[in-house]
């Protein structure tokens, strides 16, 4: 039996461990944490009696079909909740509701949207009318790695109104990077895919288990045989000539046939600095999730965006009373302490929840992810590495590495399922595990 080792138990590791140990490998997983899953894992808040959260709410889209290929082989595809709706606050509380209605794709969105309050008509047809060009331009304009999605906006003639209240909602969580440092490509491929192209794509999935239970290591080797060996941190990467002998860990050398590495590109450049010509482009992009313990309910809504609020999005985690708000490329709070965040959140989420002005905050905890995603800055895409490297039998996954994907959970699956094909085309045993986007 051929042997795999792996580097990194995020989703991509756990993706390319799945399947390769599915199609009768011997698998080696060595994750560095004492638990697996990486940026998409749970952990016990601090001072909280065993409370389990999760490090920042994580959802996906009836469209992220690897990944919900991965909740399968893992056992746990059942427990994801699908939101058919998505709300819209504004200031004051009004509310507007974005659903599909009767027609068939790409009209499906037709009646909802033409019923937003947010949007004046003016706004409303220029909005059209650019979701048409996107439509139109989608797969043969050249230039969309070039420009920003800001840029392509204002070409389209958008006004500042509905790039902050239509496009922005949507892209800067999607894709994590504000529109003005965001390649046009990204903004494409969200609305293409999630909106344009099949009727249920942009249902927006919210896992029901903790994400420490999704991404869990334990479940990992009971589903599919891989074997994971937690705090096992690899060190370096022993090779001989165009092979790659072993993974180096402190508890010893781990020999495989083959290997994938499924780190984030820091760790990787430390193990192998000229892996890649050039690392520069390779930047991080923040968020921020801001949990908050109110004494009574403040909403009833499962989740909603906060329009021309910076705090952006919130979803009701317990029957209204804890709330999290998630605050995509958060380079605004990094300088903020912790207290002033919650507050000014509190402050903010008042102006669209009445309740909160009634209720009184119980507890807060905020968590700033520095290094949450990549930034997917113009000039990115022709840069992110294939699974193949210089070494034959060493192969790249992780959700930096060419996916077609921002970094998201389903760029991550997608990259190990890459891998592991990779592997078993050496392996003489060529096969697809890739699922292909719905459009
Ligand atoms: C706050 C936040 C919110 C997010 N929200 C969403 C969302 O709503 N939807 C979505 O789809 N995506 C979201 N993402 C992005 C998503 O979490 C990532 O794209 C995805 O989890 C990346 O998976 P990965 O396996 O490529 O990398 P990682 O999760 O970073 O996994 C890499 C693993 O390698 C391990 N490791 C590092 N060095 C070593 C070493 N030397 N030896 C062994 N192991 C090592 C790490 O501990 C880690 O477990 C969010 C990310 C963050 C941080």
């Amino acid at each position: 039996m051929r042997t795999v080792a792996i580097a990194g138990g995020g989703v991509a590791g756990i993706a390319a461990a799945a399947a390769l140990a599915q199609t009768g490998c011997r698998v080696i997983l060595l994750e560095s944490r004492p638990y697996s899953g990486g940026r998409a894992a749970s952990y016990a808040l601090p001072g909280g009696d065993g409370e389990i959260i999760d490090n920042c709410q994580h959802i996906l889209l009836k469209c992220c079909v690897n990944l919900l290929d991965l909740y399968r082989r893992l056992g746990v595809d059942s427990q994801v909740d699908f939101h058919r709706e998505f709300h819209y606050l504004e200031p004051g509380g009004r509310r507007s509701v974005f659903r599909a209605g009767l027609l068939p794709a790409p009209a499906h969105f037709a009646g909802s949207f033409a019923a937003l309050h947010f949007l004046s008509a003016a706004e409303k047809l220029q909005a059209a009318q650019a979701l048409l060009a996107l439509r139109r331009e989608h797969g043969r304009r050249a230039d969309l790695d070039s420009i920003t999605m800001r840029q392509w906006l204002e070409e389209k003639r958008q006004s500042p109104r509905a790039i902050a209240r239509f496009w922005a909602p949507v892209l800067v969580s999607a894709v994590n990077e504000d529109l003005d440092r965001m390649a046009a490509t990204h903004g494409f491929q969200v609305f293409h895919l999630a909106f344009l192209s099949s009727k249920d794509a942009y249902q927006m999935g919210v896992p029901r288990l903790p994400l420490g239970e999704m991404h869990s290591a334990h479940r990992l080797a009971a589903r599919t045989g891989a074997e994971v060996l937690l705090r096992r941190k690899v060190t370096g990467v022993r090779t001989e000539g165009s092979r790659v002998r072993a993974f180096e860990t402190e508890q010893g050398d781990v020999e495989a046939d083959a290997f994938i590495s499924a780190l984030p590109f820091e760790p990787l450049r430390r193990l192998l600095p000229d892996l890649l010509d050039d690392w520069s482009a390779f930047d991080y992009s923040p968020i921020a999730g801001i949990h908050l313990w109110f004494d009574r309910p403040v909403t009833e809504l499962p989740h909603a965006v906060l329009l021309d609020s910076p705090f952006q999005w919130f979803f009701n985690k317990q029957q209204g009373r804890y709330l999290q708000l998630v605050v995509s490329a958060s380079r605004f709070l990094e300088t903020w302490p912790r207290q002033q965040a919650a507050a000014r959140a509190v402050e903010d989420l008042s102006r669209y929840l009445p309740e909160v002005r009634r209720a009184k905050l119980e507890r807060f905890h905020v968590v700033k992810e520095v290094r949450a995603t990549f930034s997917a800055r113009p000039g990115l895409s022709a840069l992110r590495p294939h699974p193949e490297t210089r070494f034959e039998n060493l192969f790249l996954a992780g959700d930096w590495t060419q996916t077609g994907w921002p970094s998201t959970m389903e760029g991550a699956a997608r990259s190990g399922y890459r891998a592991a094909e990779a592997v078993c085309r050496l392996f003489g045993d060529p096969r697809p595990l890739l699922l292909p986007d719905i459009a």
